[in-house]
């Protein structure tokens, strides 16, 4: 069979077979799968009333309007699915391997995070300072992005690795990039304080990771200190002290006297120990994720990596993100050379030929010539995400086709003070769609819209509601670069109105029948290559062409699922007939048709929810 034109240029039709595109493809791009000219493609779409260039990213509704035209099957594919395909095509693949039976204890990884000026920072000094090991190498301590300290449990000795970045954004920053890196995170609240709006977002970033948390309540060598009351404060979000028969551990410490600080070590590796079994395969090839990047003016790329599993040893082939290279040397955050690196080390890597982005991952391979080409062809794909003409997040417009799967809407809420964000989010509560559908608030606070605040947005595809407050600077160009849907109000009801009307087009719709007519077959006509036509009387309402149709013998339906395929006045072909009129009436193949039976119509409508 030939195959069928369109504008004079021939198209090979895919019958339904799938083809998967990266997203920012261009036609150029689906041609070479599809074994088609692009120009063909580009006529093609241009017959369905788009205009685009051969060499232009296409958005995937765009692409599949032209894949149902020309039948095939087009699948967008999301980064990481992608990055996954490319690391199966050189047979390798991020994750643990082997048998968990012979996996190792790693250390856990800290991350310190809290409202501003509470003494994240301070902290992460102290601690660091604790270590035994580091005052005894002497070396001047560097800030590599993290560091890793020992500490005695029950007199064993036992290694924690602290980020030393601390604040929201590297973590979310992190998750948004798929990275988990953070096993615990010690929540710092200044006792003479107590909560504040970032302490809030940050325990909501770290229960939305899964993510559990020490906290330390700090300064309570300052006059005013009240760690009950921010035991009591915490309480409200979820986090009950174990002294209250909680579960989350808290210490009272001082980043300023050193008092509480073994405690609170302690207390992060009693918590590994009671919630988490930290394991990684030490044999493996090694992989991680860059904790930061850098360009050193003698050492060239710079790049402090976590490894997560398997051992870096020097002279390993790397890649990390779209950067490649040999690992030159391997330097601890004292300055130390080191021969390896274990699980949950933080390690400076000199030898890449570029810096790579915090939160990549990073792989080692055999050989430094499949460094270089996972390298090359992620800075492709890095290339052709940023033409991409559209990157669309969600929002609440395709909250459908977006949301079909975990049938969740997550909202971030902002407000100008606690009561309308308490009020806007009880409101919201309250609304009742269905069992199936479910709303959660992953994170409320007072005050503008932040890049951190866009960050976690990212990283679970929500929705950002502010009221009466706007996107901070960054924060609005971050939105509108990934295409986060920001929603702004100022009343209350009429942002309780929109999101009720998207969970309720989140809901799969519900039909009803509606009888359109009825007729009654006189007579049946034997139509060559057509087959039998009723010819019939309408006895109420309208057959339509096209319509859902029945056949009912002496009150028994003898069959369902009919369409009316051709209807006919005298030799006419028509729409729809009235009732009072005769016509002909042909039920496509289905030719069981007698005198007197009744032929009803209908159709199937979707049905508006209450
Ligand atoms: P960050 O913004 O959370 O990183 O807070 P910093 O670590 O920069 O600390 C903010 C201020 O609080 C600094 O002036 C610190 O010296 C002070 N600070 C931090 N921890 C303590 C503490 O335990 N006691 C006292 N008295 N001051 C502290």
């Amino acid at each position: 069979m030939a195959a069928p034109s369109m504008g004079g240029v021939s198209l090979p039709r895919g019958h339904g077979q799938v083809v998967r595109l990266p997203r920012g493809a261009s036609l150029t791009d689906l041609a070479e799968k599809i074994g088609a000219q692009p120009a063909a493609l580009v006529t093609a779409l241009f017959h369905l009333g788009e205009m685009v260039t051969a060499t232009q990213s296409v958005n995937e509704d765009t692409l599949q309007l032209l894949g149902a035209e020309i039948e095939w099957d087009i699948q967008v594919v999301s980064p990481e699915d992608e990055d996954r395909e490319l690391l199966e095509t050189f047979d390798l693949t991020f994750g643990d391997e082997g048998d968990e039976a012979d996996w190792e204890a790693r250390p856990p990884v800290v991350t310190v995070m809290g409202h501003v000026d509470h003494g994240k920072t301070k902290l992460l000094d102290a601690i660091r300072n604790t270590n035994v090991v580091a005052r005894e190498a002497g070396g001047i301590t560097q800030h590599i992005g993290a560091y890793q300290i020992v500490t005695e449990l029950e007199d064993y000795e036992r290694p924690i690795t602290f980020i030393d970045t601390p604040g929201h954004e590297s973590f979310t920053a992190m998750r948004a990039r798929g990275a988990k890196v953070t096993d615990i995170v010690i929540l710092v609240v200044a006792a003479d304080d107590g909560v504040m709006p970032q302490t809030v977002e940050a325990l909501n970033h770290a229960q939305a990771a899964e993510v559990p948390i020490v906290v330390a309540v700090n300064k309570i060598d300052k006059e005013g200190a009240n760690p009950a009351k921010i035991r009591q404060q915490l309480t409200e979000y979820g986090l009950v002290a174990e002294e209250y028969g909680g579960d989350t551990m808290f210490v009272d410490v001082s980043a300023t006297t050193r008092q509480g600080l073994d405690e609170l070590l302690t207390a992060i590796l009693l918590t590994a120990d009671a919630s988490l079994d930290l394991r990684a395969n030490t044999e493996q090839d090694p992989q991680g994720v860059v904790i930061e990047g850098k360009l050193d003016k003698g050492r060239g790329p710079v790049a402090t990596v976590l490894v997560q599993r398997g051992t870096l040893r020097q002279g390993d082939s790397i890649v990390a993100g779209d950067a490649y290279g040999r690992v030159r040397s391997l330097l601890d955050e004292h300055g130390n050379k080191l021969k390896e690196a274990l699980p949950a080390r933080p390690v400076q890597v000199v030898g890449l030929t570029s810096v790579p982005r915090a939160g990549d991952t990073f792989l080692v391979v055999e050989e430094d010539r499949v460094a270089r080409q996972i390298a090359d062809r992620r800075q492709a794909r890095i290339r052709n995400a940023q033409n991409a003409s559209m990157r669309k997040r969600i929002s609440l417009e395709d909250l459908d086709a977006a949301l079909k799967e975990n049938r969740q809407l997550n909202l971030i809420i902002k407000g100008d003070n606690s009561g309308t964000v308490e009020a806007l989010e009880e409101a919201l509560m309250k609304i009742e769609v269905s069992d199936d559908i479910s709303l959660r608030v992953i994170h409320r606070g007072v005050g503008g819209i932040t890049k951190s605040d866009i960050d976690l947005a990212l990283a679970d595809d929500v929705i950002v509601l502010g009221f009466n407050v706007r996107a901070e600077g960054q924060a609005t160009e971050l939105a509108s670069r990934e295409g986060v849907d920001v929603r702004y109000y100022s009343v209350i009801y009429q942002a309780i109105e929109e999101i009720e009307a998207a969970l309720k087009g989140m809901l799969k719709p519900e039909y009803e029948e509606v009888a359109l007519g009825t007729a009654e077959v006189r007579e049946v006509f034997r139509v060559p290559r057509i087959g039998n036509v009723a010819g019939s009387i309408v006895r109420s309402g309208t057959i339509t062409r096209n319509s859902k149709a029945r056949l009912v013998r002496d009150g028994v339906v003898v069959a369902d699922n009919l369409t009316v395929e051709s209807l006919r006045r005298f030799k006419d072909d028509v729409t729809e007939v009235r009732d009072g009129y005769e016509c002909g009436i042909g039920l496509g193949s289905f030719n069981d048709i007698k005198i007197e039976d009744v032929i009803e119509t209908f159709e199937m409508r979707e049905k508006p929810r209450a």
